[in-house]
């Protein structure tokens, strides 16, 4: 029997698990090893602003893993991986031996080299631990002050998530501006000035330089340009690594992160990678690329998965996308949405908090930003419109006059060009997707579906 080795307990590891159930019926051992609980990470804010409890950041548990017949081992971690014996150690002195195995081990946060860094109070915010010790430190304090160092995509979806809380909120994010890895800097000004409206006070352009703590237990953060801002708690959001180490000293190949063909493989065929640690197809590019998001984190989990069930799966690319709801401001960048080669049609209008940029090669979209608020429901269709536009590849022809005319109806050229229809027809295995069958505790949903909500979520005939 073919025994396989999962490292990782995140949204990779999951969909690889369903999806070598799915296509063995059960012909095979699974064993997967994390140190955290199986979870989502992107459901930590939810967490955060008390919208769901911790519980429903799980994504398994002990129950689920039983039915599908997988060894989990949760709360142990990979400490060495011996490529040539096909085996890995781990950290309560066991070892696992496999006939393949997938790395899913996901990125960490970087620290801070600077004087305080390592203050109590003075934190990442990356996972349930990170979390747990955040609403901790907020208990004793009914309305924290959060100084949140670093601006970027997954610090201001947690920042949104404090402001839900009443939180008081800073920002200093050395960059010019910003979002400065999701918007260009017109996008990010709207940001900045809807943030600035909403009471986050915003520093860009200057670096934090040490972090005291005061006689009242507050961290007092020193920056370059000379300001200083106190605050009760202090997030360092400055990004992430990939978790590297178990191949250190192995012959497989690394980059950026660990590079994988089409199929997940690395250059070691027996081992595979995927998500936050991978680096591999993109699309809009011929490069190798770590898109270090959710959407891509499931894509290499089925299709590693099924590649080591024993199928051939090719991955067409994973597509660049951040969506965030920004206090309020929706905000989406997808593909080469910072080409500077490509041809640009932008709308702007600051007073209402809208912008819309298409980056166009030839007469392809191959990047985008949008900017609107987060109730405007036609920008929301229209950001979905143009990531199926993207995702299908597909060139518009003279819709592109058309849209340069007409930038707010994107509804035709995406029907003119059939995009739904491709959508509807593209599979990732070859075979319809399965919704999946875990719920916490075995409980199924029992919110009701009201009348209007009814036509949108019910299938045609029933
Ligand atoms: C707060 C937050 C919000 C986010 N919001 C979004 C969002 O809105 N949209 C989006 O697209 N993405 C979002 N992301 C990013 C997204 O969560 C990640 O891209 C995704 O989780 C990557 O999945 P993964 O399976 O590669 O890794 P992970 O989810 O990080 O899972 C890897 C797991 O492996 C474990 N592990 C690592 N090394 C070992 C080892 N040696 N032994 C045992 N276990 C190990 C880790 O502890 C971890 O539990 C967010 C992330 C965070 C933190």
């Amino acid at each position: 029997m073919t025994h396989h080795v999962i490292i990782g307990g995140g949204p990779v590891a999951t969909n690889a698990v369903e999806t070598i159930r799915m296509l063995d019926g059960g012909a095979s051992q699974i064993t997967l090893i994390s140190d955290e609980p199986a979870h989502s990470r992107m459901v930590l804010p939810y967490w955060l602003s008390r919208e769901v409890p911790r519980e429903h950041t799980y994504t398994a548990d002990d129950a689920y893993f039983q039915e599908l017949n997988v060894d989990a081992k949760i709360g142990v971690r990979a400490v060495r991986l011996d490529v040539t014996g096909k085996s890995v150690e781990l950290s309560d002195g066991s070892s696992v031996s496999f006939d393949d195995l997938l790395l899913a081990t996901g990125s960490s946060p970087i620290s801070l080299d600077i004087p305080g860094a390592d203050l109590p109070g003075v934190q990442p915010l990356w996972s349930l631990q990170h979390t747990d010790q955040l609403l901790k430190a907020a208990e004793s304090n009914g309305r924290p002050h959060v100084l949140m160092i670093g601006a970027g995509f997954i610090g201001f979806t947690l920042l949104s998530a404090m402001h839900k809380r009443g939180w008081q909120l800073s920002v200093v994010e050395r960059e010019s501006h910003v979002l400065p890895r999701m918007l260009d800097e017109p996008a990010a000004r709207l940001v900045e000035a809807w943030l600035r409206a909403r009471g986050v006070q915003i520093q860009c352009g200057t670096e934090v330089r040490e972090i005291v703590e005061t006689s009242d237990g507050k961290k007092r953060v020193t920056l370059a340009s000379g300001d200083a801002i106190e605050a009760d708690v202090v997030v360092v959001a400055v990004g992430v690594a990939p978790n590297l180490e178990l191949v250190q000293g192995t012959d497989i190949q690394v980059d950026h992160g660990i590079l994988v063909n089409d199929r997940l493989q690395t250059n070691v065929p027996f081992i595979y990678a995927g998500g936050d640690v991978a680096q591999g197809p993109a699309l809009y590019s011929d490069q190798p690329a770590v898109h270090a998001i959710h959407p891509t984190a499931v894509d290499h989990g089925r299709v590693a998965g099924a590649n080591m069930a024993g199928q051939e799966v090719h991955y067409p690319g994973s597509l660049l996308m951040n969506i965030l709801d920004c206090c309020g401001l929706q905000c989406a960048s997808f593909g080469n949405w910072a080409d500077p080669e490509a041809e640009a049609m932008v709308i702007s209008n600051p007073g209402m908090s809208i912008y819309r940029k298409l980056l166009w090669t030839g007469d392809q979209i191959t990047g985008a930003i949008f900017i609107g608020r987060a109730n405007d429901m036609g920008m929301l269709t229209d950001v979905g419109m143009i990531k199926g536009i993207l995702q299908t590849q597909t060139p518009l022809g003279e819709w592109k006059e058309f849209l340069r005319e007409n930038p707010f109806d994107i509804r035709r050229p995406y029907v003119a060009r059939k995009v739904a229809h491709k959508l509807a027809g593209a599979t990732l295995l070859g075979r319809p997707a399965l919704p999946r069958h875990f719920h916490f505790a075995g409980k199924q949903p029992t919110t009701t579906v009201g009348p209007a909500h009814s036509m949108l979520v019910q299938t045609k005939g029933e």
